[in-house]
């Protein structure tokens, strides 16, 4: 036997991704993530982990979203004391992004009446057990087992780990897969050295716009919201989606496509993993934005740009004359700085909002994206006269042809692919045509299956 996969997250999209890798001598989990999606389940959130966490030897983490790392310090409350692999932008961006939400879920646990997830304490003992590893250097991580990252290019530091067995087997787990070309970070890479890979399919049924439409739409989108002479609002996620719209208006104004006008980042998170991935550039960054950021200084920094970070620099924004664009979280506008601006401006038909992200069903965000008259912002109904400007291209997910893509490159070696993270009719829809197009073995595994992986394939044991 080599390996033994159990799909005890990702699959049908409850609780994040968590899979539990057992070589044959050594254990291993890659991510431990929390999920927060439409299917949201309060009782899976809290459950404890299906394993005993103290047996693991070591947590390979993917990339710092929330869905991928949101349980890894409840993984260590419940006893789990190994090391934690990643990439070193992904631990700066971790430390963030799990320190902003302990206040979060304190105020959500005390709603359930629960014990919140984990603490601070827990996070700073989660990052003690931090070891960072660069891209493309084989290490041994546990008994018999050693790793491999690759970029994937979805965000900074994002990775596919490959996991070889002391005979010489191999399983590769991609993450979430970037929708490259992206303007800094690199393209995706290829994983030809796994005998079976367990890819993500949060968009295997669905296409991207073309990638060379966006920034033109972004403009005209902009030329239009300052013609009508009001606030342009942009509820963004702080983790690049923000940095990507920093970049392309920088560029917009630079090169005189639209004209220079005060913007303000409104968003503590924002401004530290913009730092974050300024820190990283020289490393992370695709050759010509090195270069850029060589020239520059930063890439996502310009004349016109103002950062708020403190409440009292947040409520200056106020009093600053129109056109004035405000870039906050959250992204889907449930909470956060941009439900304060939403409910001040939205109510002016002169006010623009963009939606540049995903937006859940049943979220502030959707509501307002599908033309809702009105909206309920911080428990008070507030009346939408604004335009709504959607922009639906600028995902950091690969589309269904990237994915398929992706998948051909894992072959001839790869004997199975399994299509898992996303939603299942997405899974389905991916595996199928992996089948059809690629003649390769797909599958769909439902939560807590368990496969073995040699290097002729794969058996589905329970
Ligand atoms: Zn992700």
């Amino acid at each position: 036997m080599a390996f033994r996969i159990t799909f005890h997250g990702g699959a049908g999209s409850v609780t994040g991704s968590n899979f539990l890798v057992e070589g044959s001598e050594g254990i291993l989990l890659v991510d431990a993530g929390l999920e927060q999606g439409r299917d949201f389940c309060v009782e899976c959130m809290y459950a404890p982990f299906p394993f005993d966490a103290s047996s693991i030897d070591a947590l390979v983490i993917t990339h710092a979203h929330l869905d991928h790392i949101g349980r890894a310090p409840k993984l260590v409350r419940e006893g789990f004391g190994g090391k934690v692999y990643m990439t070193e932008a992904t631990r700066d961006l971790m430390a963030l992004m799990l320190s902003d939400s302990v206040s979060l879920l304190a105020q959500e646990a005390k709603r359930y009446g629960r014990d919140p997830l984990y603490q601070e304490a827990d996070v700073e003992r989660l990052l003690e057990l931090v070891e960072t590893i660069p891209y493309h250097e084989e290490r041994t991580v546990a008994p018999g087992l050693s790793i491999y990252l690759r970029d994937t290019g979805h965000i900074l530091g994002a990775a596919s780990v490959r996991i070889k067995d002391a005979d010489g087997t191999t399983v590769a787990f991609t993450g979430d897969l970037g929708n490259s070309p992206n303007p800094y970070l690199r393209e995706t890479e290829m994983v030809p050295d796994a005998d079976a890979v367990i890819m993500e399919a949060v968009y295997g049924d669905r296409l991207h716009e073309h990638v060379d439409q966006r920034v033109p739409q972004l403009r005209d989108a902009l030329k239009r919201a300052l013609a009508r002479g009001g606030t342009i609002l942009m509820p963004a996620f702080s983790m690049e989606r923000t940095q990507l719209m920093l970049y392309e208006i920088s560029n917009l104004m630079e090169a005189g496509e639209i004209p220079k006008f005060p913007v303000f980042l409104d968003s503590p998170l924002a401004i530290g993993v913009t730092d974050i991935y300024e820190k990283h550039a020289g490393e992370y960054f695709n050759d010509e934005a090195k270069a850029e950021t060589r020239k520059e200084g930063s890439i996502f920094r310009f004349p016109f740009l103002t950062m708020t970070p403190s409440r009292e620099d947040s409520e200056t924004i106020a009093g600053e004359p129109n056109p004035k664009l405000i870039i906050a979280g959250a992204g889907m506008s449930h909470g956060g700085r941009i439900g304060k601006w939403e409910a001040k401006y939205l109510p002016d038909p002169k006010t623009t909002l963009f939606i540049v992200g995903y937006q859940a069903p049943g979220s502030p965000g959707r509501l307002l994206q599908d033309g809702s008259p009105k909206v309920k912002l911080d428990g008070r109904e507030v009346k939408v006269k604004a335009t709504v400007e959607s922009l639906t291209s600028w995902s950091a997910h690969a589309d269904r042809e990237g994915l398929l893509k992706f998948a051909e490159g894992t072959l001839p070696r790869a004997k199975a692919i399994f299509v898992s993270i996303g939603e299942p009719s997405a899974q389905r829809f991916l595996a199928q045509r992996i089948h059809d197009f690629l003649g390769a073995k797909a599958i769909v595994p439902s939560k807590d299956e368990v496969w073995e992986i040699t290097k002729e394939g794969a058996t589905k044991l329970s």
